[in-house]
């Protein structure tokens, strides 16, 4: 049985269908892309697993529960956290406090406290009174991820969170991923960057207009497959 699985999950904006039956699944300690382009809808996907947006209860189902009523706040506590697009951390407050803010409501205890966390990403314990307006880009995208596992998530999922980051913090970031899952958890990765999505999953899930178009492990998909699931046939 799958950990986290949508099945005919769909969603809309007004009149706008954003979504159109999306089947995916996540197994336990396995890392998932999904891959796509601009408005493919992969961040609506992620709000609807997080409870952002609201389905129907069978359409999201985590450890066979089936969640696609509740609220964010009860599916985060319930172990699927987000690292939303755009990081969103709290300018005013220090490292140190925004990754306290990930621990509210949390009922699951683990691997991750301020000192496992510091271990992943060292520059947070050097830079933990900081204000998050005084931190690089990528340290900012670090603390949303280390406030995100501070809630000790099963389910972690990743929005686009290599979007306007130099090649270079970009492979700081990701190295954390394998330690991540070696920490028990597994992780839906949203990306534009399909040479990362590849490195890093253990299966790839593409999306165009609202659909899934190709499922497989990244050795099994072709770069033309690819390319025809990202843009289209033809
Ligand atoms: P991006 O890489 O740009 O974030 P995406 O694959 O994450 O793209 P979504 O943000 O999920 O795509 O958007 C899917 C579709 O839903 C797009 O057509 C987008 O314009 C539309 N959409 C997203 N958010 C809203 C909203 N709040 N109101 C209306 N339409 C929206």
């Amino acid at each position: 049985m799958s950990l986290l699985s949508t099945q005919n999950l769909t969603a809309h904006y007004g009149d706008f269908q954003a979504l159109f039956g999306v089947d995916i699944e996540l197994g336990e300690a396995e890392t998932i892309a999904i891959i796509g382009a601009n408005g493919a809808g992969k961040t609506t996907l992620m709000r609807s697993i997080a409870g952002v947006l609201r389905n129907e209860p069978k359409a999201v189902l985590y450890d066979g529960i089936p969640i696609g009523t509740q609220p964010a706040d009860e599916i985060m506590s319930q172990g699927v956290a987000m690292v939303p697009e755009g990081r969103k951390i709290f300018p005013s407050l220090s490292v140190e406090e925004n990754l306290l803010i990930g621990t509210y409501g949390r009922k699951i205890k683990g691997h991750w406290t301020l000192d496992t966390v510091y271990e992943l990403f060292p520059i947070l314990g050097e830079r933990r009174n900081t204000p998050g307006t005084a931190l690089s880009g990528g340290q900012q995208q670090m603390v949303a991820i280390g406030r995100a596992l501070m809630s000790n998530p099963r389910v972690l999922l990743c929005d686009e969170i290599s979007l306007g980051l130099a090649p270079v913090v970009i492979k700081d970031i990701y190295q954390a991923i394998p330690q991540i899952k070696t920490a028990g958890a597994s992780l839906i990765v949203v990306e534009q960057d399909i040479a990362q999505a590849m490195a890093v999953a253990d299966r790839v899930y593409c999306m165009m207009e609202g659909r899934i178009t190709l499922t497989g492990t990244p050795d099994s998909l072709s770069r033309d497959d690819i390319h025809d699931a990202y843009f289209g046939a033809g």
